[in-house]
């Protein structure tokens, strides 16, 4: 029955005169994530809102399915609209309504009307009553409940008459593409898919860095990151992936490193190949999906020292969750059961028993200077032979 659908979304009302460019880039998000669904639809702003009108035959289900991946959406009303025949005709659609959207009929309701026509015959005030009066004398159950009504229903007057009640939760945040483009350090575990739901969910497009130390990680762990980046593209929009392989990297700092310090020394090395992969596409910040605590490398000194290297800010939107918060959006955005598959990542198969866990920048350093000789060249041989991945849902 529903024809249409009215996108409320909530914070880029409040942006002044950038209001128009957030509201353009949320209708090319929400055609971006239609053109998946088999219906054709007509998406466009009317008078600072936005809707979504079926075009041809669609599936219902699939359709809300797919507005709920898009960031900025805080609310999704399906409506019905109908031609306008005169009062007498409205009454009797708005009764048929009610009917079939709300099969119980105990509860309360309150009308309320808005006049974008104001050649329209009746006010507001008198459609609000009128139809309030037509829909008690049909259904003895309902009751009216001006202040806090079980049923707001929506009548709007435009050229056709829009007639909606339903308010379906949206994602909320900010559309993909209002905040500028930042890399992720994507591995395969819980966190960082969560970390760059995240981070795009306040408007930021997401490249993705995976490194990748085959043989010692297997061509499994690297599919299962691909997944997992495609998981998340269904809200993020498309990723460019970059697996880079770090084996030879690993190795040498394995040889050349005390154990105890290898993790902190990798994952110093990675930070600082995002950096450089980050800078060359344009990202001006980097993700990762630590959180205080939850491992040796992401104690507070850890992280000190992995920081060291970088010069781009590095957010970490998972940094005051517990693990189970973190697990429960994973299973919201449906990354979780792909993320404990258990092929391991490139940290699980170098770590030490006894990692510091409050390193000294200091000692880090002095150590580091053990691989001198070849680092540099290593590092531009990972950047060379950079396999760029396009990932689209
Ligand atoms: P995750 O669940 O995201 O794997 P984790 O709890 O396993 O995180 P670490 O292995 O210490 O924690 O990794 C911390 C962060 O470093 C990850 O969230 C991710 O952003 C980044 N990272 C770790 N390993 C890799 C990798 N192989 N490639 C890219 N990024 C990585
Ligand atoms: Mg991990």
């Amino acid at each position: 029955m529903f024809t249409a659908f009215l996108i409320k979304y909530a914070e880029i009302g409040v942006k002044g005169k950038n209001r128009y460019i957030f509201e353009e880039r949320l209708v090319d998000q929400i055609r971006y994530a239609l053109r998946r669904c088999d219906g054709q639809f007509k998406v466009h702003r009317t008078q600072g809102r936005i809707y979504v009108d079926a075009v041809t035959e669609f599936d219902y289900d699939e359709t809300v399915a797919e507005l709920k991946t898009v960031f900025g959406i805080s609310g999704i009303c399906p409506v019905v609209y109908v031609e306008d025949n005169g009062f007498e005709d409205l009454k009797k659609v708005v009764t048929n309504y009610m009917d079939a959207v709300y099969p119980d009929k105990n509860m309360t309701f309150k009308v309320v009307s808005r006049r974008a026509r104001k050649n329209y015959p009746l006010e507001s005030m008198d459609i609000n009553a009128k139809i309030g009066e037509t829909l008690l004398d049909a259904f003895p159950e309902l009751r009216v409940d001006v202040h806090n009504p079980d049923v707001l229903l929506n009548i709007e007057i435009r050229e056709k008459i829009y007639i909606y009640s339903i308010i379906i939760p949206g994602p909320g945040g900010m559309p993909v593409g209002t905040a500028g483009k930042a890399m992720l350090l994507l591995s395969g575990g819980i966190d960082s898919p969560v970390a760059g739901y995240m981070i795009s969910k306040r408007g930021v497009v997401l490249d993705a860095c995976y490194f990748h130390a085959p043989p010692y990680t297997s061509e499994r762990a690297k599919q299962k990151v691909v997944d997992l980046a495609k998981l998340i593209s269904r809200y993020t929009g498309p990723i460019r992936l970059h697996v880079i392989n770090f084996t030879d990297i690993q190795l040498y700092i394995y040889e050349k490193c005390p154990h105890e310090e290898l993790t902190i020394i990798m994952r110093r090395y990675m930070m600082k190949i995002a950096e450089r992969i980050a800078l060359e596409s344009e990202c001006i910040g980097l993700i990762t999906g630590e959180s205080i605590g939850q491992v040796a490398s992401q104690t507070l000194q850890s992280m000190a020292v992995t920081n060291e290297v970088c010069t781009l800010p590095v957010y970490r939107p998972l940094i005051g969750f517990d693990k189970q918060d973190i697990v429960d959006i994973s299973e919201k955005i449906n990354t979780y059961e792909t993320s404990i598959l258990p092929y391991e990542d490139c940290c699980t198969t170098f770590v030490a028993k006894h990692p510091v866990t409050k390193p000294n920048l200091k000692v880090i350093k002095l150590h580091e200077r053990n691989l001198e000789d070849r680092i540099d060249e290593m590092i531009e041989e990972a950047l060379r032979t950079d396999e760029v991945i396009e990932i689209v849902y």
